[in-house]
């Protein structure tokens, strides 16, 4: 798994398994409010893209849609959260993943995918996001947390 490791800016990531597949985990820890890693990719015209069943595509404006199926893009890896770590922010066209909170080494990180894909991607067969299904075993702890 070592390969997968990056450094795209100031922060190491890694890509290892999660609870839904692949996820990306910070190394390290990162601050609010930091940008994180770029969402990268070719731009597709809209007939590519409107007859495209990849999933990766990132809707960035309304003429501009990103190809994330491509082995640079490691933001690919970050899986749907609905209580996430981590917000998008889209600057001149360009798309990073930006900490919404204080992040430590180990933790997962994960954005809100919207709500668009999420009725169509994964309410269907059930959210496996962290909140949504939570382990039994870090259940009570995550709850004394909480509060
Ligand atoms: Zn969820």
């Amino acid at each position: 798994m070592k390969k997968w490791s990056a450094c795209p800016s100031q922060y190491c990531l890694a890509v290892r398994r999660a609870g839904a597949g692949r996820g990306l985990f910070a190394l390290e820890p990162i601050q609010k409010g930091a940008s994180i890693i770029e969402y990268v990719g070719p731009t597709l015209a809209e007939e590519q893209w409107l007859n495209s069943r990849n999933r990766y595509l990132f809707k960035v404006t309304e003429k501009k849609t990103i190809d994330g199926w491509n082995k640079r893009n490691i933001a690919r890896f970050i899986n749907h959260s609905c209580r996430p770590n981590c917000v998008i922010k889209i600057s001149k066209g360009r798309v990073f993943v930006v900490a919404n909170r204080r992040i430590k080494p180990g933790e997962e990180l994960a954005y809100h995918y919207g709500k668009e894909y999420f009725n169509l991607y994964i309410k269907p067969s059930g959210c496996r996001c962290l909140r949504c299904t939570p382990k039994k075993s870090a259940g009570r702890a995550a709850r004394a947390s909480d509060g």
